[in-house]
């Protein structure tokens, strides 16, 4: 079935519905002399820029590196056979149920034809063979009791000894409650308390909890229960994901260029925000290289380590907006991330899924066959005879990149054995810590896009939303958020929203719990 088609045979209550509606009583454009300052050119950040843009604010986007897309950025890059290769931050899934991010993505291609479906993705370990959880029905409890049919890590034995009970937390999100009951608990210990066995641990659940950029023991289960509903059993596109056939910069990074610029934005890319001050008339004073630009809308989407050091770098800040300066002094950072793209000498062998989540490695957490996804990447492997894989970790040990290339191919090396051998005709790697991380107990002290500090919007996937969310989609919807409220100030109508279901479908339903 093709993705809308599945969203459209869902049941009702699985459906999208604006969580934000239009409001066509009021004005779609702001009124002339409207304008913004955006700092950051993420997701987050052009999110809030074209939103804006479109309805007549006149926006300077601040972007502190020379290109756009923060962590789904990409750039050109010469390979040492001289082939130009535009790389990656690194590969992304761009899951069917992100309609806030589609419906972006669409401003610059409006069938979204970029897009590749990337077909099943198994999950992959040593120790066990290897899970696909895509093609389940999309609706629950069908989806969790097919997973239970169908999984080898899941067995009737795992049904039975569960704790039933704390295993229904599963089906019964609801925000308030689910964040009562469960944001202190480490992810890591509930998981331990459903009581299934070890594999299905392994290959269910923590691949899963890994992709948020945390080890289960130091993710909040609330989160973890969020992001279970909102990815599988509260998701009527089920799993599945699409991914981008040409480089993300041809894609998307220079349409959205274009686009912004064509609706009267400014975009000024390595230009860093220094430091903020409050400037007369409750603005703000933005300090760049050899000047500073002054606002009354402020947008501040850069990822938390960032935002932390902008608001040390502006004492000021605490005068106007004392929570806001607290609450990023004390945004939580997640451990370093690794990224390694390998040019190999030789192709993998034939039945290797693209997309390949691992289990149990020390340091590989998912491994991305560029040459069967991305077109550069395919001719340069059709015209060497080679490959191109990228490795990453998503909470990585490693003290520098070498030695997380170094852990992750010889990981590789043991789940794929052709790889051991395979020449490095070329490598790329980073080794970064700009991810946001949800530690238990944490649900109180996170930014929220309003109400930090007057003329000021906080956006990025580390905010919180008032509905649910996940990385880039919640980069996206933040940014959305941030441009609302500036189009409320000024008396515009918002931009609509939509989401999914936001309860389970036990929600309500389950006894107290103490
Ligand atoms: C390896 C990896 C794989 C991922 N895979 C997926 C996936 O499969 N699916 C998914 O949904 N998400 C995925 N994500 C998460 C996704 O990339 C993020 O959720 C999303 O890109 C965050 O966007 P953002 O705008 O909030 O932040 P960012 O992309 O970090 O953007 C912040 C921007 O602010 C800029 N900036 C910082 N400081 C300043 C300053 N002082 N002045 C001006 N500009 C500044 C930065 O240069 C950057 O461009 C992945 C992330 C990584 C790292």
């Amino acid at each position: 079935m093709t993705p809308d088609l599945t969203a459209r045979a869902a049941p009702l209550r699985m459906r999208p519905r604006a969580m934000v509606p239009a409001d066509p009583r009021l004005p779609r454009e702001a009124p002339a002399g409207t304008e913004a300052v955006v700092v950051g050119g993420g997701i987050a950040g052009v999110s809030a820029a074209v939103v804006l843009a479109e309805r007549g604010v006149a926006v300077t986007l601040l972007e502190a590196a020379p290109t756009l897309g923060g962590r789904l950025g990409a750039w050109p890059h010469t390979l040492p056979d001289g082939a130009e290769q535009v790389v990656e931050h690194g590969f992304h899934a761009f899951f069917r149920h992100y309609h806030t991010w589609r419906a972006l993505l669409r401003r610059i291609d409006p069938e979204l034809g970029f897009l590749r479906p990337v077909g099943g993705y198994p999950v992959i370990s040593r120790q066990w063979p290897a899970e696909d959880l895509t093609g389940l029905p999309t609706a629950p409890p069908l989806n969790l009791l097919a997973l239970f049919a169908r999984s080898p890590s899941l067995g009737l034995r795992d049904l039975l000894r569960s704790d039933q009970a704390l295993a229904a937390e599963l089906l019964a999100y609801d925000r308030t409650r689910t964040t009562a009951i469960f944001d202190e608990v480490p992810a890591a210990r509930f998981l331990a308390a459903l009581g299934m066995s070890d594999r299905a641990q392994a290959m269910l659940f923590e691949a899963f909890a890994r992709s948020f950029f945390a080890d289960p023991g130091v993710l909040s289960a609330a989160e973890l229960i969020a992001m279970f509903h909102y990815y599988f059993l509260g998701n009527p596109d089920g799993i599945g994901f699409d991914a981008p056939a040409a480089d993300y910069l041809t894609a998307i990074w220079q349409p959205f260029a274009a686009y912004l610029e064509k609706h009267g934005a400014e975009i000024r890319r390595g230009t860093p925000a220094r430091a903020l001050a409050p400037a007369a008339a409750h603005g703000w004073r933005v300090e760049v290289d050899g000047g500073s630009v002054t606002t009354r809308h402020l947008v501040l989407a850069t990822e938390p380590p960032a935002l932390r050091a902008l608001l040390a770098a502006s004492p000021q800040v605490a005068e106007v907006a004392p929570r806001l300066a607290a609450k990023a002094a004390a945004l939580a950072v997640a451990p370093p991330f690794a990224v390694t793209r390998l040019w190999l000498g030789r192709d993998v062998a034939p039945e290797r899924a693209t997309f390949n989540a691992v289990s149990r490695e020390p340091t590989l957490d998912s491994v991305t066959v560029y040459s069967r996804l991305e077109r550069p990447s395919a001719e340069w492997a059709a015209r060497t005879g080679g490959s191109v894989v990228e490795l990453h970790s998503y909470a990585c040990t490693a003290p520098d990149a070498d030695t997380a290339t170094t852990r992750m191919r010889a990981e590789l090396a043991a789940l794929w054995p052709e790889t051991a051998q395979a020449e490095v005709v070329h490598l790329q790697q980073r080794l970064e810590a700009t991810a946001p991380t949800f530690p238990p107990g944490g649900a109180g002290s996170r930014l929220a896009v309003t109400g930090e500090g007057r003329g000021v919007r906080v956006a990025g996937d580390h905010v919180d939303t008032p509905f649910l969310t996940g990385l880039m989609e919640r980069a996206a919807v933040s940014g959305v958020l941030a441009a609302n409220d500036v189009l409320a100030e000024v008396g515009a109508g918002p931009e609509e929203i939509r989401g999914g279901p936001q309860r389970g479908l036990l929600a309500g339903l389950l006894p107290r719990r103490r």
